[in-house]
């Protein structure tokens, strides 16, 4: 017999159904057993009497979390056994047949809950479980639709989808990168992407003109509530376009994935576009909230920030720094300020904002390869430096480039307003913990002896704590 899930179970009232899944919760009433049934489609009540013999021996084995099959057939629940909260709630399957598939240690917590209250730690260590709460499953489920959805309304706008490597080169892009020791070249290392930024823009001297990628962004950065070590970005180039080009895209993709996976949520089409200095002004922040009323947890209010400045002085040391990253296109009245008064500038960029959230950042880019040196030299690169770092994208400029632009905004930002979360642990399947640390996996870890010495690396001084 075929498995039907339990969310199907309403459609075969009056037959015999197969289901498969996890024992939630077992009740008795009187002789009755009654069982919620679990699987990924959602509860089904299953009701085991004593007539049915060896359903009943089976049933009364039965703890939380085991994992059965049974057999039975749909009928309607009595009035006032209906549970209009549930989506089966107007029938029950009464069993003839149950096979135990696997046994279940006692739970390290429930899974009936949201789980919020339950310590970080713990949650993560045993995320596996942690994943069978509803709130979870929904989570993964929606953000599959919002994925699946961006997949499919890029791909009819003509993007290719394309994978770039995790193996790259150490750049400085604005923060620390992951290393990755070279096994076969003592001493060098690969670094882990921060973006794909450098390949999506040499995509675009490759003549690929629409290129999208649902692409892992590493940076080791301390993690935070909305950030964690690695994020995942829905990242996007294009060619011969402006800024409005790539903007429009972008309010047209979410603005029809607002009405299609997220129809009860109030937004307000087109999205505000609203001035930085005039941001700062009047919200003190480059990310404001502009809302009407904050405690509603269905008003997303989108916006685009536009006229950032090119340049900034970092508050800590001093030093001058892109205010998104160094290949951003100034704006062409601009551009003559580089060389005395850079701090002048007003850039390309425009950043997609919601709900005090900074969603995405992006820009024009710089095409011209004396323009690109300039920046690299104002960040305090010498040219054997910057040909050093930045060799490939400089040469790739002499081949015939295109204007290209492009964005990245932050899937587990975005899934985490779109779900109501307080932080993106909660849309992000196996996150790390505030520390950055995998408790589950338990990792970072130790490594061997003989590991490091074919990566020809000694371990200076190794830190106190947990191995
Ligand atoms: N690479 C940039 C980032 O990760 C986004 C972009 O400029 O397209 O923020």
């Amino acid at each position: 017999m075929e498995r039907v899930f339990n969310a199907d179970t309403t459609k075969y009232l009056g037959k015999t159904v197969k289901l498969q899944g996890w024992a939630q919760t077992i009740r008795s009433h009187g002789k009755i057993i009654f069982i919620d049934l679990r699987d990924i489609s959602g509860l089904s009540q299953i009701v085991v009497t004593p007539q049915n013999e060896k359903a009943y021996s089976q049933a009364q084995k039965i703890r939380p979390e085991w994992v059965i099959c049974l057999e039975g057939t749909v009928k309607e629940r009595p009035q006032g056994m209906i549970n209009p909260k549930l989506e089966t709630g107007k029938v029950e399957i009464e069993a003839e047949k149950i096979e135990i598939l696997s046994e279940a240690k006692t739970l390290p917590f429930s899974i009936e809950e949201d789980g919020y209250e339950i310590g970080e730690e713990k949650r993560l260590k045993y995320r596996y479980l942690d994943l069978r709460r509803g709130r979870l499953r929904k989570n993964l489920i929606a953000r599959q639709r919002v994925t699946a959805f961006m997949r499919e309304f890029l791909q009819k706008e003509g993007f290719i989808e394309i994978e770039t490597p995790l193996l790259t080169k150490s750049t400085p892009e604005g923060a620390r990168d992951f290393l990755v020791p070279s096994r076969l070249y003592p001493g060098k290392f690969y670094a882990l992407p921060q973006s794909p930024q450098q390949y999506k823009q040499l995509l675009m001297v490759a003549g690929i003109e629409r290129y999208f990628q649902i692409a892992r962004a590493l940076r080791d950065e301390d993690t935070r509530g909305d950030r964690q070590a690695e994020h995942t970005q829905l990242d996007i180039e294009m060619s011969f376009v402006e800024q409005n080009d790539v903007m429009s895209l972008l309010e047209n993709l979410i603005s029809e994935m607002m009405k299609k996976l997220y129809p009860n949520k109030k937004t307000i089409v087109p999205w505000p576009i609203i001035n930085y200095q005039d941001s700062i002004k009047k919200y003190g922040t480059d990310k404001p909230d502009i809302r009407e009323n904050k405690n509603d947890p269905d008003e997303i209010a989108f916006a685009w920030i536009v006229n950032f400045p090119s340049f900034e002085l970092d508050k800590q040391t001093g030093e001058i720094q892109p205010v998104h990253h160094m290949f951003v296109q100034p704006q062409k009245e601009s551009v003559s300020f580089l060389d005395k008064e850079p701090l002048k500038m007003v850039s390309t960029q425009y950043d997609w904002v919601c709900n005090g959230y900074e969603l995405a950042s992006g820009s024009i880019r710089i095409t011209d390869p004396v323009l690109q040196m300039k920046v690299f030299k104002l960040l305090g690169m010498d040219e054997s430096d910057a040909k050093g770092k930045f060799g490939h994208l400089l040469e790739a400029f002499e081949y015939g480039v295109p204007p290209h632009g492009g964005i990245a905004p932050g899937i587990d930002r975005l899934m985490m307003i779109l779900q109501n979360e307080p932080n993106i642990r909660e849309v992000i399947a196996f996150p790390k913990t505030g520390d950055s640390r995998d408790p589950m996996m338990d990792t970072p870890s130790l490594v061997t002896e003989e590991q490091l010495k074919e990566l020809s690396i000694k371990i200076s001084k190794k830190k106190k704590g947990k191995s």
